[in-house]
């Protein structure tokens, strides 16, 4: 049983942190509160806004003393919304922005309220970058815990690849660095077992040389083309260069009019000799509805995408990989999306291969390495009348797949309904080990909102 807040405590509380305390009717409080996905409607008991590390400490050591129930946002963008929480403490990192890059090791050091847009913008003034989301407000501190996925992976791998060292506030409220030298079972850990160790307060990646832009963008076709258009996506993702990578998608227009279309959005971050003509052979395919395929700042193409993205919209999300894209899973994505009731709804196929798929299962918690592709449906509206009909649709699209799917799953696009059977299998074969550093690191599972690995007994 949960204690409540008193006075006293809040006192306390107040006294300790530098940055700013909301309770409830606090004039910030239902703004902070809320996530991305407008699904999500809790009332924290407090939220505590860290400023810095020790806030962090201090927020944590006061709610495993008050048994209070923690929730740590970073972007605040996952759809399961754990983030945030009824009752308990809101631990808000998200006015923690510091980024410092040093180009001469070519790495970042960030805080854990930097979101990728933020990231990349510093980044990018030395011609220096790593894989991160593709939608700019998505936050850099969850988005790594649990794998991270981008345009960049086929070259450089996933964002936890490209991750060198982590500091972390853990339950008992110390503060332990991780990298391969130090902690090092810790870092495993970090590195796909998403917020379940603990409080991290600072990530630093290895960033890479790219140039301003990058060949790519996004490329259109009419719905009736959907099938050609993803078997043209199956046929160029068989045999791509590390360099390039694409994602399907069975999308709207993004001019509102609700027009259903196929679309590929291409990112080719090689030399401009061998980009052109790799992104010139999507180009000539088919008969696109519009074309913005071309030359683009690699910043920019990390916005494209985040006008179909808005904030507190509503968002339910169903998601596995799948290792083939058979012409009858093509056959189910298209007639699938035709019954889509919402023009904000998506079916998106990520493709895995090169760096991102050269790592052993075990090196790190994230456990998914097979090539092949991630389906990701996105049902999203924007009245809350309409929860019903498009939760539906989502989970009878999922239901039509799954006898295609394979096991795995990405923690990151789980939702808050996710059966103990699909969190294991997000771990995949890292599993055990996991409960057993869990264990080791919050052997009370204070850290429990997150696609939750129960700790070993
Ligand atoms: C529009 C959109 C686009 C997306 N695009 C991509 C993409 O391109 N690639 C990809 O891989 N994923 C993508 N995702 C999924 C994304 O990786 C997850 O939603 C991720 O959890 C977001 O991290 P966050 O910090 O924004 O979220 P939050 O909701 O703030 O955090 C999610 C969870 O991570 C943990 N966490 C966050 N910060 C900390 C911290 N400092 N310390 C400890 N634990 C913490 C907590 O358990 C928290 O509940 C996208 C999601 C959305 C909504």
């Amino acid at each position: 049983m949960l204690k409540k807040l008193d006075k006293t405590g809040f006192n306390q509380l107040a006294a300790t942190i530098a940055g700013p305390i909301l309770l409830p009717g606090d004039a910030d409080y239902d703004t902070v509160r809320r996530v991305h996905n407008g699904m999500i409607d809790k009332r924290p008991a407090v939220i505590v806004r860290c400023t810095g590390v020790a806030d962090a400490v201090d927020a944590v050591q006061f709610a495993v003393s008050h048994d209070l129930e923690i929730a740590v946002r970073g972007g605040g963008h996952n759809v399961a919304g754990r983030a945030v929480c009824d009752g308990g403490v809101m631990i808000d990192m998200s006015l923690m922005k510091g980024i410092r890059v040093d180009p001469a090791r070519q790495t970042a050091t960030v805080q854990p309220g930097v979101n990728w847009g933020e990231f990349n913008r510093e980044t990018l003034v030395h011609g220096l970058a790593t894989t991160g989301g593709a939608v700019s407000s998505t936050g850099v501190a969850g988005l790594t815990l649990g794998g991270g996925f981008g345009y960049l992976m086929g070259k450089y791998g996933f964002t936890i690849d490209n991750l060198v060292a982590a500091e972390l506030v853990t339950a008992g409220g110390k503060v332990l660095q991780a990298s391969e030298t130090e902690n090092a079972d810790l870092f495993w850990g970090l590195r796909g077992g998403g917020g379940n160790f603990g409080v991290v307060t600072s990530l630093e990646f290895q960033l890479h040389p790219l140039g301003q832009t990058v060949e790519g963008g996004v490329i259109g076709y009419s719905f009736d083309q959907a099938s050609d258009v993803l078997e043209f996506y199956r046929t160029q993702t068989a045999d791509l260069p590390d360099e390039l990578s694409i994602i399907a998608s069975l999308t709207h227009a993004p001019d509102g009019s609700g027009t259903p279309l196929a679309a590929m959005i291409a990112c080719h971050c090689g030399s401009p000799d061998t980009a052109k003509p790799a992104i010139n052979e999507i180009k000539a395919f088919g008969k696109p509805y519009f074309d913005r395929l071309g030359t683009i700042p690699y910043a920019q193409l990390n916005t494209v995408l985040d006008a179909g993205f808005p904030k507190l919209a509503f968002n339910y999300w169903k998601s596995s990989f799948i290792t083939e894209l058979t012409g009858e899973v093509i056959a189910i994505l298209a007639e699938r999306f035709r019954a889509c009731p919402s023009p904000m709804s998506k079916l998106i196929l990520e493709h895995f291969h090169g760096a991102a798929t050269r790592h052993s299962p075990d090196e790190m918690a994230f456990a998914h390495r097979q090539p092949g592709y991630n389906v990701l449906i996105i049902a999203q509206w924007a009245d809350a009348q309409d929860s019903e009909v498009n939760i539906a649709w989502a989970r009878q699209t999922y239901a039509a797949l799954e006898p295609h799917m394979s096991e795995g799953v990405y923690s990151n696009y789980m939702g808050d309904d996710e059966t103990a059977t699909r969190v294991r299998r997000a771990y995949g074969q890292n599993f055990e080990r996991l409960t057993a550093l869990k264990a080791r690191y919050d052997p009370h599972n204070h850290f429990h909102l997150n696609q939750n690995i129960p700790p070993a007994s």
